[in-house]
Order: structure tokens, then C-alpha cells, then sequence
């Protein structure tokens, strides 16, 4: 009789393979614990947190709790109260529904439930390693349910090599929290990692929920949205258009409160800020649709963030008109003081004022994040002045150039091809600005194009490595400092990097209410852009989070040069060409930007004539 190959999956490893789709990292064990906690039924809800969740992710809840069986029960796979028949996953109001979560992480971790239901004297302890039930006894404890989840993926050591540094998986952590905390300010949460109080969010509206995530100045800073029709209901909250930032980050969608990631809405909504805002720049966003569940599909994607409708142009128009509406009638209203009224969600009487088409002007240099926005007092002045004024990056250089009359420039330029002389060459007199955005020129025979964006940002970026070489970088004291409201996290991961952000050249200040004051920034930045830079240092350093100094120091030395490179449509003045192409030539590569983008096009007279004849 032939040997039959296939056989069952013993139960552990199904577990541990289901686990690979439910759990890749600690904050998807949050997600899946959190959203229990909330289909409980829950008031109160702690998360506890270890070293970004690698030693320990536990969630206290003061929901309905377990008997002895149901706790027992939870751990096998689809295992679930919540649906009993097929109909049932139409209908689906619940967080999760697919009866695995608790069977999956149990598979890779070891697992201590507590739970008792309000109407039993003793509750239930169980204790699982890897989907083995090592203990499973009797216990007092309080009404609801905590599940703590250690050593994740200790049984599977590739996964757990995998995993990023404590502040990265905090990062996504923090944004799990963030996203059941926005879907539901009835309940109050906390957040505690190693041992610090994160964040302590005490029942509230909506707003007030926003606030005490992303701080108090965030809600000056949006306007209310609501629309509701028979098919789709809308609510929320989206930003002022001057807000806008460079950086995505606080921008929210619900679909009957389960967050949900939607590139479509996304798009429908930014075609309401269509002309308010600069390109690349989003606006905050906080906004609930109520629809029935049988007009969707959530099940699309094994972490459910992913939705369909059944009639996604409807809900792309609604959103768009209800947004603009919203626009245009904040045009009405400078601003909005939620704190007078806690109580209510939305103070003004909306929709008792006629709704006005937007008219916002905005100033497309104009930076909100800015207070103090001194800018050396040179805003809409010619580049030369602007230059000339901020004088310590291109002193030399007007210098050089008015030393030198422009006809010897020209006849000693042609003249001589190969010799080189840095700083002051005159090679590339013939040089001038195509589309405000390459530099065309010539140097040793060859037709050069030049990409002045990327250029700069390499002669910025070798300076700045230079300098650090040799020490650190010398501080501007601002006369104003600049204030920066950060959350929580996005503090810590300064903290984190003080030294080697202060080694840049800035000087940065801890505040109560997790406020940065920037008091000295490098010379080479201007006060505007104080915060895309922090903007941009919170990103990239939360992305990557680096361990070594020099690859850190690096990265913000990228930053800073990215950040304060003369930009592509920025018109230069002939002086500036030319110490731009002559100090390009004077690094020791100058083909590619710090972010490895060419920088130059050459053509070599023979490449030229081929292409007259073809
Ligand atoms: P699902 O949530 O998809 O049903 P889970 O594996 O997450 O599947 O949970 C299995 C079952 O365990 C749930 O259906 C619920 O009955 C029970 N359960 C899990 N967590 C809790 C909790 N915090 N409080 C009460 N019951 C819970
Ligand atoms: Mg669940």
C-alpha cells in the first residue's frame, strides 16, 4: 500500500503558520488584545507595555470576562463568540470575527489569561507556552480579563531577529493605541511602557480625544465635518488648509469605528483642498463613516485596515462635497475654543450659516509651524539680497565674483579646457538656469547638466559631515526660539537622539506638555525650516532608528542638507551658479546626491554629433 504524503497539520504548527498572517509583529498582538478588550465591553483599558512589546504586551480590561470553559475555549482556533453562522459575517458589528487571534499569538509566545465574568466569586488563570497548556487554575482577581503576551515569537527565532529596535516597534505600537483610542473617546485607555505613563486618556468627546493624543494646539487647527445621508453618515474633523504638513501622520479614516487605511478616500478628500494646499503636503484628518454593514466589505485583507463599498463613487463624492462645505464654512470663523464646552462635540452652529465656496489665500512659502518666523526679516526678497544677507555660506562667493570682471571670466574660460582651479573657475562662465531647475554648462569638452537641487544637497552634506569631523557644528542662537508641540513618542525619540542632534549645531530644550524648544539651530538653516527638519529627523529616525553614532550623524547631516539645498524652481542669480558648479567640482564624487540620485548629465562632443545624425 503506497504511503499517503498528505497528512494534517498537527494543531501547533497550523497555529504557528496562522500566527505568520494574524501577528507579524508586537503590535499587532496590541491590535488583536485591544479590540477583544472592546468587544467585551469594556470601560477601561490598559495597555502595558516592555521594551516596544518584545519582553511584554498585557491588556487589562473591566469587560465582560470568562467562565472557566470560554477561557479554556478562547485559545482554539476559530474559537469565537461572535459569529454562529455564516449570515453573521454580513452583519458584522465586532472588532474581530475571525476566532484565530488568541490561537495564533498563544502559538508564539508565552500567554497568561485572567479573567472573570461579574457574576462568579473566583475567576480563571491559564498559562500557555506555544499553544501547551502548562497551567490552568482558579484565581481571584477583579472583574474583566487580562492577557499578557511574553517572549514574542521565542519559538521562532527568524521572526524574532526580525523584529526592529524598541523604538520602532513603540512606533507602531503607539499607532495602534492611536487608532482604537480616536475610535472610541468613551472608553478611557493608558498606555505605559516600561514602566512610564505614556499617555492616560480619561473619557471624552472626540476633540478632547485628539487633543490629549496629538496635544492641544492640534484642534485649533481643524474645522468639523458632518453630512449625513441615507446611505453614508459623516463626521469628524479635518484640518485647516494652512496646516498642512509635509509629513503624513495624523490623518484618520473609520468606517464604523474600525480604522481603516483607504488610498481612495484619501484622494477624495485632498481634491477638496484642491489649490489650498502645497502639493506633497497633507492635511490632518479625523473622519467616521457610519454606513450599514451590508454596503461593505472589511474582510478584504488578513489585517482588516483595508475596506470596500459597494458604491465607491457615492461615498467619494459625499466625502468631497461635505469636505469642501466644511472648508468653506470655516472660512466664517477664525477659530474654534472646544475647552469652554467640553460637553459638546461641536460648539459653533454649523449649519445654521450659509455655506460660503472656499476663498482661502494661501501663502504658498508661508510656514504654520513656524511662530517666530523671523527669517532673518528677508521673506519675498530677491535671492541676491537674501544671500548676500545670510552671509556665511555664500560670502566668499560674491566675493570671487565681483573680484572678477565678467570679460576676462569669459576669454580666459574658453581658452583654457583642462586646468581645473577650484573656487574660482572660469570654465564655466557660459553657465546659466534651464527651467530655474538644471544649470547647463561646459567643463573639459563636455555639455554638462547639472541638477542644482541635488548638487547643493551634496556640497551642504560633505560640509556638514566635514564640520562634525572636526568637532561639531557651531549653533545659531535664535533671538525667538521655536516652539515644537510633539507627542509623546516623537519626544522620547528626540531625547533619544539629543546628543548627536545637538552635535548638528542645534540646541534643543525640554518643555512640560512634551514641547521641544529649538533655542540654536546649524547656520546653514533658515528658521522656517525648523519644523519640516524635526518633521523629517521624527520620520526618518523612526523608520531606520540607527545605533551607530556616525550612521545617526550621517542620516541628520542627509536631513539638513536635503532640507536646505536650494531648491528645483528656485531661480539662482549668475554668481550663485557659478559657486554652486565650482564647488560641486571640488567634492571628491560629484556624480551623486547624498541619497545616491544623480547629479549630473554629461555629453561628450561626439555623443552630441551622433545625435545630429540619427
Ligand atoms: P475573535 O475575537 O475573532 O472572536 P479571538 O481569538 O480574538 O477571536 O478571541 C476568541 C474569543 O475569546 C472571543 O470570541 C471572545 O469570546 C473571547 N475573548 C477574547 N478576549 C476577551 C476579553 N478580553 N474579554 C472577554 N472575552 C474575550
Ligand atoms: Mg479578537
Amino acid at each position: 500500500m503506497p504511503v499517503s504524503r498528505i497528512k494534517l497539520l498537527p494543531d501547533h504548527v497550523a497555529n504557528q503558520i496562522a500566527a505568520g498572517e494574524v501577528v507579524q509583529r508586537p503590535a499587532s498582538v496590541v491590535k488583536e488584545l485591544m479590540e477583544n478588550a472592546l468587544d467585551a465591553g469594556a470601560n477601561q483599558i490598559k495597555l502595558i507595555v516592555k521594551d516596544g512589546g518584545k519582553t511584554l504586551i498585557q491588556v487589562v480590561d473591566d469587560g465582560m470576562g470568562m467562565n472557566e470553559i470560554d477561557a479554556r475555549m478562547a485559545f482554539e482556533r476559530h474559537a469565537t463568540s461572535k459569529i454562529a453562522k455564516a449570515e453573521d459575517l454580513f452583519q458584522l458589528n465586532t472588532k474581530g470575527f475571525r476566532g484565530e487571534a488568541l490561537a495564533s499569538i498563544a502559538a508564539v509566545s508565552h500567554v497568561e489569561l485572567k479573567t472573570k465574568p461579574a457574576d462568579t466569586e473566583l475567576g480563571t488563570y491559564i498559562k500557555i507556552e506555544g499553544s501547551k497548556i502548562i497551567t490552568q487554575e482558579p484565581v481571584a482577581t477583579a472583574k474583566g480579563t487580562s492577557v499578557s503576551v511574553k517572549n514574542l515569537f521565542y519559538n521562532i527565532p527568524a521572526r524574532r531577529k526580525f523584529l526592529k529596535s524598541i523604538q520602532v516597534e513603540m512606533k507602531h505600537i503607539n499607532n495602534e493605541f492611536y487608532r482604537l483610542a480616536l475610535a472610541h473617546p468613551e472608553i478611557s485607555f493608558s498606555l505605559i511602557h516600561n514602566g512610564n505613563v505614556i499617555y492616560q486618556l480619561p473619557k471624552s468627546n472626540l476633540l478632547q480625544r485628539i487633543s490629549n493624543l496629538f496635544g492641544n494646539k492640534l484642534k485649533e487647527k481643524l474645522v468639523p465635518v458632518n453630512e449625513e445621508t441615507e446611505y453614508i453618515k459623516i463626521s469628524g474633523f479635518i484640518g485647516k488648509p494652512e496646516f498642512a504638513k509635509l509629513k503624513r501622520g495624523e490623518q484618520y479614516f473609520f468606517v464604523n469605528n474600525r480604522f481603516v487605511k483607504s488610498a481612495y478616500l484619501h484622494h477624495a478628500l485632498l481634491s477638496a483642498y484642491e489649490g489650498l494646499i502645497k502639493e506633497k503636503s497633507y492635511p490632518a484628518y479625523f473622519v467616521f463613516f457610519e454606513i450599514d454593514p451590508k454596503h461593505i466589505d472589511v474582510n478584504i485583507h488578513p489585517t482588516k485596515t483595508e475596506i470596500k463599498f459597494d458604491d465607491e463613487q457615492t461615498v467619494y463624492s459625499i466625502l468631497k462635497v461635505a469636505a469642501k462645505h466644511s472648508l468653506g464654512q470655516f472660512n466664517l470663523s477664525p477659530s474654534m475654543d472646544f475647552d469652554a464646552k467640553p460637553e459638546l462635540d461641536v460648539p459653533y452652529d454649523w449649519h445654521k450659516k450659509t455655506p460660503k465656496l472656499p476663498e482661502i489665500k494661501v501663502d504658498p512659502d508661508f510656514n504654520p509651524f513656524v511662530e517666530n518666523d523671523d527669517d532673518f526679516g528677508l521673506k519675498g526678497k530677491t535671492p541676491k539680497k537674501y544671500f548676500e544677507k545670510k552671509a556665511t555660506y555664500w560670502e566668499n562667493l560674491i566675493q570671487n565674483a565681483q573680484n572678477q570682471p565678467d570679460e576676462t571670466i569669459i576669454h580666459s574660460g574658453l581658452d583654457k579646457q583642462n586646468d581645473f582651479i577650484p573656487g574660482n573657475n572660469p570654465l564655466f562662465n557660459g553657465a546659466f538656469q534651464f527651467q530655474n531647475k538644471y544649470i547647463i554648462s561646459q567643463k573639459d569638452n563636455h555639455l554638462l547638466i547639472v541638477h542644482q537641487n541635488r548638487a547643493h544637497q551634496l556640497i551642504l552634506y560633505n560640509e556638514l559631515l566635514q564640520q562634525i569631523q572636526n568637532g561639531h557644528i557651531p549653533s545659531q542662537q535664535l533671538i525667538f526660539p521655536v516652539e515644537l508641540k510633539l507627542n509623546k513618542p516623537d519626544v522620547e525619540l528626540i531625547k533619544n537622539y539629543e546628543k548627536n542632534i545637538n552635535k548638528m549645531g542645534f540646541e534643543i530644550e525640554f518643555e512640560q506638555n512634551s514641547a521641544v524648544l529649538i533655542k540654536g539651530i546649524p547656520p546653514e538653516l533658515k528658521t522656517a525650516e525648523i519644523t519640516s527638519i524635526f518633521e523629517e529627523i521624527i520620520r526618518q529616525l523612526s523608520m531606520e532608528a540607527p545605533v551607530d553614532p556616525l550612521q545617526i550623524e550621517k542620516k541628520l547631516a542627509e536631513i539638513i542638507a536635503v532640507q536646505s539645498a536650494v531648491k528645483s524652481g528656485q531661480k539662482l542669480e549668475r554668481e550663485e551658479i557659478l559657486k554652486l558648479l565650482s564647488d560641486l567640482f571640488k567634492q571628491q564624487n560629484p556624480a551623486y546626491s547624498p541619497k545616491g540620485k544623480k547629479i549630473i548629465i554629461n555629453l561628450k562632443p561626439d555623443e552630441l554629433e551622433r545625435k545630429f545624425n540619427t
